[in-house]
């Protein structure tokens, strides 16, 4: 599905990533740590494109093709999608058209809307004055319109509270068709012939518990240092911090 080629990333003319390689095949879910400041949000950024993270090197394959250098609007068509950490707001514009907007088809939005309980935010303008817990669950509203193939998520569970926690989580796992976990093992949802993947930054880990992930990774001084298992990922870092985590082979 997504394939990181040694790519180094500047943001505004800085340096931020180097030599990142990543490889997440169809139906998988990767999630990353690693301490603040440390080039997480960049490297979503760069695989969408936003016009503020340049590509200095390596390549970003998407479905076998070279989208290195495609603007963030065609990655979106080509099934790409984001949660970013902190969305802007958008005065005139209503969640209700931006839903549309986002829709590849026809999209019924009263019925994603009630998914999300967000009927009476049709109307609002786009996170105007939305609580943490309201702009994550906009943002979701957004991609169950678009139907992304390959879906990032920044810190999905931050400035969210336990009872909207839930609910993002469990509306990332619809978007994501991913199965529920139980007694650690993963329940397939239902068949697809679409295998969907995902992205997820995460510092609580969380939204794992509503999201199975496949593997993790930690993102450490601007590259991807171990890879592992999430939950023995999780442990370790939680016993040995960050850079004891990444000197130890899981
Ligand atoms: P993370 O998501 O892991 O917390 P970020 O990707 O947001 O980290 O940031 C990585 C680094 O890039 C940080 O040191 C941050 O200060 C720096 N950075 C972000 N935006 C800019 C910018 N516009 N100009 C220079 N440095 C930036
Ligand atoms: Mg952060
Ligand atoms: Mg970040």
């Amino acid at each position: 599905m997504l394939r990181l080629e040694g790519i180094s990333v500047a943001v505004d003319g800085r340096q931020i990533l180097q030599d990142v390689n990543l490889h997440i095949k169809p139906g998988e879910v990767h999630v990353l740590f690693g301490p603040n400041g440390t080039g997480k949000s960049t490297l979503i950024g760069a695989i969408m494109g936003f016009a503020r993270y340049t590509v200095t090197a390596g390549k970003i394959y998407f479905k076998g093709q070279d989208i290195t250098h495609l603007p963030v609007d065609e990655r979106a068509r080509r099934g790409i999608g984001v949660m970013i950490q902190r969305p802007p707001t958008l005065r005139g514009l209503s969640v209700r058209e931006m839903v549309q907007i986002c829709g590849k088809n026809q999209v019924e939005v009263e019925s994603l809307a009630e998914k999300m309980n967000m009927v009476d935010f049709l109307a609002r303008g786009v996170n105007e004055g939305f609580s943490g817990g309201e702009i994550k669950r906009s943002e979701l509203l957004q991609l169950m319109a678009q139907q992304p193939d390959f879906v990032m998520l920044d810190e999905p569970e931050s400035g969210v509270d336990i009872e909207n926690i839930a609910v993002v989580g469990q509306a990332a796992n619809y978007i994501l068709e991913r199965g529920t976990r139980k007694n650690g093992q993963t329940i397939k949802r239902r068949r697809t012939d679409r295998q969907k993947s995902g992205l997820i930054i995460t510092h609580t880990g969380h939204i794992m518990e509503y999201v199975p992930a496949d593997i993790a990774h930690v993102m450490y001084q601007g590259t991807l240092s171990c890879s592992g298992n999430p939950q023995e990922m999780l442990a370790c870092i939680h016993e040995k911090g960050y850079e004891e985590c990444i000197n130890c082979a899981l």
